[in-house]
């Protein structure tokens, strides 16, 4: 019931021919859930309309399938959730209620430059969760660009460190799948 997910997609209907840079076997991999089982985290990055959420979305109503508890938030939320409970003095029990879901969903990291503080709150996050429910996260920033993104390329080396430490990066390359069509037709370049 936590899940939230902003559209309905499955990996049946990902084309897989429209996207060459990814491999469809790391995906199948993904879908059986051996990594939700252990905790581990995924990144999806690539530029806007390469199917990141439609990815993400997939392979949380199958770990949903398998029983497994997901939430799906915007990085952008997320950190508003966590800005809010550190105000209150809500925090620990806000980093322990975004802790219990096996999987966490964080969509559009680096859309927004986190505003001050928000590095360390969203750290704190990663830190309660290291090693004990999955991360999925999609970003349109390579990992060299979070420290931007962060603003505080300590703290971002801090959260890389514990993401990547058990991870699949999946880097998309390629146009975007909602312009296709209208590329097809003559009407962009
Ligand atoms: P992103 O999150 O990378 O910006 P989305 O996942 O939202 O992109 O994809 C944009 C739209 O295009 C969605 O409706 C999605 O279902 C669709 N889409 C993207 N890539 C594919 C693909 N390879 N096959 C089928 N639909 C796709
Ligand atoms: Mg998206």
């Amino acid at each position: 019931k936590l899940a939230q997910f902003p559209f309905v997609r499955e990996i049946d209907g990902f084309e897989f021919d429209a996207q060459p840079s990814l491999d469809p076997g790391q995906i199948r991999e993904l879908v059986t859930c051996r990594w939700i089982a252990h905790g581990d985290t995924t990144l999806f990055l690539g530029p806007p309309g390469t199917g990141k959420t439609h990815l993400a979305v997939a392979l949380g109503r199958e770990a949903i399938r398998q029983n497994y508890s997901v939430q799906f938030v915007t990085a952008a939320t997320l950190v508003a959730m966590l800005a809010k409970a550190h105000d209150d003095g809500s925090l620990d029990k806000q980093l322990t209620l975004l802790a219990r879901p096996k999987l966490l969903i964080i969509d559009e990291l680096g859309y927004l430059p986190f505003e001050a503080n928000a590095a360390h709150l969203f750290f704190q996050l990663v830190s309660r969760r290291y090693e004990k429910g999955s991360i999925l996260i999609t970003s349109n920033r390579s990992v060299g660009e979070w420290g931007g993104v962060f603003g505080d390329p300590v703290v971002a080396t801090a959260i890389l460190d514990r993401l990547l430490h058990h991870s699949a990066v999946i880097t998309i390359r390629g146009d975007s799948y909602r312009l296709r069509e209208k590329r097809r037709s003559g009407l962009l370049q």
